[in-house]
């Protein structure tokens, strides 16, 4: 199967990532990507760009090297209740948003009750379209219900190339993103895959989830990196509801 997109990566203006736009895009077009989305983290996040990054993303032109760039947000679920870190006036700046549990922002030790909660709450807001990395050990998770929430919501749930990189600093994240992808093919629910490169040289990089796709049989029309027109859609069907 060829990626053609990567849903997930990070510029300099994340304050722990190392190049910029440009640099980003020109590596998209090197590695043959028709689709780059630029997923900086949102202000919670300790050391990350201010709330105008957001406001101006505008004046970022949306073809770079013949590849198509949407620039949107890696938010950060701050509770079990749903609340993200940016409100409705800047994520309408925004082309798309990922939410993810990061360890800077929301407290590990909880349940796998409270974080399913908090996730399926921030579904609710219109303009999340991925959940990001949910695979760390340090967040568990309620599987068969958030997988037919994202269903139901017309959210996708990401295989993050990065958690699945032996030595990653996430909490086995290979054995909890098996976990999901079994209950995404038993309910025939869509996912999508995103490096989360934090550098040029990781985009596109989708290679461990390949693998692991390959070792589960995961079907290929429930891997959105294969057609970025029907991704695109996805995410302008979600956000027009
Ligand atoms: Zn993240
Ligand atoms: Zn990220």
């Amino acid at each position: 199967m060829k990626y053609l997109l990567d849903s997930h990566t990070h510029t300099i203006a994340s304050g722990h990532a190392y190049c910029t736009v440009l640099e980003m895009a020109r590596a998209a077009a090197d590695r043959g990507l028709e689709l780059l989305c630029i997923t900086d983290h949102a202000p919670a996040m300790e050391g990350t760009t201010c709330r105008d990054y957001f406001a101006n993303l505008g004046v970022i032109d949306r073809e770079l090297f013949g590849v198509q760039i949407r620039m949107g947000v890696e938010l950060n679920l701050l509770d079990t209740e749903g609340t993200v870190d940016l409100d409705e006036p800047l994520l309408r700046r925004t082309d798309m948003a990922i939410v993810s549990l990061h360890t800077k922002c929301i407290p590990t030790g909880g349940t796998a009750e409270g974080y399913t909660n908090g996730l399926l709450q921030a579904m609710k807001n219109p303009y999340v379209n991925i959940i990001g990395h949910p695979d760390d050990g340090r967040y568990p998770l309620d599987y068969p219900t958030l997988v037919r929430a994202a269903a139901d919501a017309g959210v996708l749930l990401e295989v993050n190339n990065s958690s699945l990189t032996p030595g990653g600093f996430r909490v086995n994240g290979p054995l909890h993103c098996a976990e999901m992808l079994r209950e995404c093919k038993k309910q025939g629910v869509p996912v999508v895959v995103g490096s989360d490169a934090h550098f040029v040289s990781y985009v596109g990089n989708h290679q461990y989830a390949d693998a692991l796709f390959q070792e589960l049989n995961f079907p290929e029309e429930l891997v959105m990196n294969r057609d970025s027109a029907a991704f695109l859609a996805f995410l302008k069907a979600r956000r027009a509801r």
